[in-house]
């Protein structure tokens, strides 16, 4: 059975290869483990192998992870409740899934004053379906003025979860992402995931979500968020 450092070998290698035939550095490409629903044990095991940013879905769910693996950089990628903002603020690395300015709000005002100031993705909702999360693409401009006036967040960029399959979204995202940084100073584009990271990457991805591919199929989703 290949072990989590093989896999993490393997998709190393698969996003240097889709980098490079896109004609981009593979340095260019992050890679975020995505370590919903498994233990602190293989996330070790991940850490091991040489992989530093992992990507939880849930803030309780990661709050023990966070705790006993310090050192790591935390994203939150799943749906933020505003009741968690403070935690989530005091807690993860980033937050990619901002979505409304309430959201944003709270995370500025609850980021400690001994920590940076908290990396943020705005969410996009590129096609109106599939999740139900993320702003519309004509409400981003808004969204990001807000944010980058807030003193405690640093706006990094854009994030979205496009229907499985839809891989004519990735460069939707990608001119989005282009039309933001002739106003803001963004450096993040976060798109693709174990099935589609390769058509992420030919299309502009900076930071590809990688879950399955890395730590095997998920048992089971808890939803204690
Ligand atoms: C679970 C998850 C991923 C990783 O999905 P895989 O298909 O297992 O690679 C990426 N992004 C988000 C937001 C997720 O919830």
């Amino acid at each position: 059975m290949a072990t989590i450092a093989d896999n993490l070998q393997a998709v190393r290698a698969r996003i240097a290869s889709a980098a490079r035939a896109a004609g981009r550095d593979p340095a260019t490409v992050t890679l975020l483990a995505a370590s919903k629903t498994h233990s602190i044990a293989r996330i070790a095991e991940a850490q091991a192998a040489g992989q530093r940013a992992f990507g939880e879905n849930y803030v309780q769910d990661a709050l023990p992870k966070i705790d006993a693996l310090p050192g790591l950089e935390w994203h939150l990628i799943g749906p933020l409740q505003s009741n968690k903002a403070r935690i989530a603020a005091e807690r993860f690395d980033w937050v990619q899934t901002v979505d409304r300015e309430k959201i944003a709000g709270r995370l500025s005002e609850h980021r400690p004053a001994h920590r940076p100031a908290l990396n943020v993705l705005i969410q996009v909702n590129v096609s109106g379906e599939g999740t139900k999360s993320g702003v519309a693409p004509q409400e981003v401009v808004v969204l990001a003025k807000t944010i980058a006036a807030l003193p405690r967040l640093r706006l990094r960029g854009l994030m979205a979860i496009p229907r499985a399959g839809m891989v004519c979204e990735f460069s939707k995202l990608k001119q989005l992402f282009d039309d933001l940084k002739e106003l803001f100073a963004l450096d993040t584009l976060s798109m693709g995931m174990s099935d589609d990271f390769e058509a992420a990457i030919a299309e502009g991805s900076t930071m590809v979500r990688v879950g399955t591919a890395i730590f095997g199929q998920r048992e089971k989703e808890k939803s204690t968020a």
